[in-house]
């Protein structure tokens, strides 16, 4: 017979196992009906002067009150949650994430790996996006299993941000990629057939990798503007910019990160004037490359060490070994040379900029590259209010969520993270996230 204390036990080992599994019932979880953020300065997402000593009210999954606590009237049965000495700001949008990967330093290496653990792997990604305050992502390529763990995100059974994700890639190159990841086309024609089985199986919106002409660029676009989904072209080059830019591209994806030697005053007038969005992903090599070289010990990530099963938290570490000779890295000194110039372009011309981070990529772990882009973006001639609002607000209006998401203020859904120090003074504080809230529940 089983005791008051064995059940508890059993319960016990059961929250383990379900928290091991990053399995958790948002009904199971403590969902107060109404939360009260109180004392801390809320940067609400726009370009704006911060509320001082602020005071956020959450009901449900949205936001109902905003302003100084002194003039908010807070509801007698809140859960009343004290900010003070700390920072509300937006939950954060990464506009180029990658579940598929965690940093690993060789994709040729990562992949046989992967096959049989896609689904895992996405989860542990999922939720290091989640604790860095990443509350809404978008995946720019992976396999079809995504949609799964996009679901399971949304209902509620697996930690992370809220998704929306390609699927695989469409593309005339990508010898390097296994096919699950992409779909190769050679003709305008089957990039539209793609466009089209991608979308039956539901993807969020369509991602064109490199190679494509402008005529399969716009196919594709014909395609996805019919059904209402938007494109994210991959581009480096001027050709390629201009294919995309007259072919319709929805949002200019790694453009303007470095890859390139300066682009053309044309070029860029052009992107600005037609107020098409650049998400330039330019710390994922450039900053993070020479980060790494000053500070090695970063790799050794105990967030990445926490959730990694032991041996292959010992095979990233094998990766990353002379990491300077990774293929990955190659071209990297060149880039970092070149994005003294090219990384402030967009900037510079007052571009639509949001931003997006290659999450996932060699070295670039989900743990800590929201805040490393966001503060390439400040060195690079964004004020830290620019940067954050390019990382909440622009974000959400890129992705057509702009009226639920991205700022704090009454009517919206209620993302918002809770960081140590004034991100104002120092950018760098957002890797301090003390707190994340989303869709009004508390989880971290
Ligand atoms: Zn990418």
């Amino acid at each position: 017979m089983m005791g008051k204390y064995s059940y508890r036990a059993v319960f016990f080992v059961l929250a383990f196992f379900l928290s091991l599994n990053g399995i958790q019932d948002a009904s199971a979880q403590q969902r107060s009906n109404k939360i009260a953020l109180v004392g801390g300065m809320l940067l609400d997402g726009y370009e704006a002067v911060p509320i001082h000593h602020a005071a956020v009210v959450i009901e449900g999954n949205r936001i109902t009150a905003v302003g100084p606590a002194s003039e908010i009237d807070i509801p007698e049965d809140a859960e009343v949650i004290s900010t003070e000495g700390l920072t509300m700001l937006p939950g954060i949008v990464d506009l180029h994430a990658h579940l598929m990967i965690l940093g690993h330093g060789e994709y040729s290496e990562w992949w046989p790996i992967l096959e049989d653990k896609k689904e895992e792997m996405m989860a542990i990604s999922a939720k290091q996006l989640l604790m860095a305050g990443v509350t809404t992502a978008v995946d720019l390529g992976a396999p079809l299993e995504i949609l799964n763990v996009r679901d399971n995100i949304n209902n509620g059974r697996l930690l992370g941000p809220r998704m929306f994700v390609s699927g695989p890639w469409i593309t005339r190159s990508g010898r390097r990629f296994p096919s699950h990841f992409q779909r190769r086309i050679s003709s305008p024609e089957e990039a539209a057939e793609q466009a089209n089985d991608l979308i039956d199986s539901g993807v969020d919106l369509i991602k064109t990798w490199s190679g494509m002409t402008e005529d399969d660029i716009r196919a594709v676009v014909e395609v996805a503007h019919s059904r209402g989904i938007k494109v994210h072209s991959h581009l480096y080059s001027p050709e390629a910019m201009w294919a995309g830019v007259r072919a319709g591209a929805d949002v200019i994806q790694h453009a303007g990160s470095g890859g390139n030697p300066p682009y053309s005053d044309d070029l860029i007038a052009a992107i600005a004037h037609r107020g098409i969005p650049i998400v330039q992903t330019i710390a994922h090599r450039i900053w993070i490359y020479p980060a790494t070289l000053e500070f090695p010990e970063r790799l050794q990530d105990a967030r990445l060490k926490e959730d990694l099963p032991p041996d292959l938290y010992e095979e990233f570490q094998r990766s990353f070994e002379g990491f300077h000779r990774n293929s990955y890295f190659r071209t990297t000194p060149r880039q970092m040379r070149l994005s003294k110039i090219a990384a402030r372009q967009f900037i510079d011309a007052n571009a639509t900029i949001a931003m997006g981070t290659d999450s996932g990529s060699p070295m670039n772990f989900h743990t800590e590259s929201a805040w490393r882009e966001i503060s390439a973006l400040v060195d690079s001639g964004m004020t830290p209010i620019q940067a954050i609002s390019a990382s909440t607000k622009t974000g959400a209006e890129v992705i057509g969520l702009g009226s639920d998401l991205g700022t704090i203020e009454p009517g919206k859904l209620a993302d918002i993270i809770v960081v140590e120090g004034n991100p104002l003074f120092d950018i760098n504080v957002l890797g301090y996230v003390r707190m994340v809230i989303k869709d009004g529940v508390r989880h971290k």
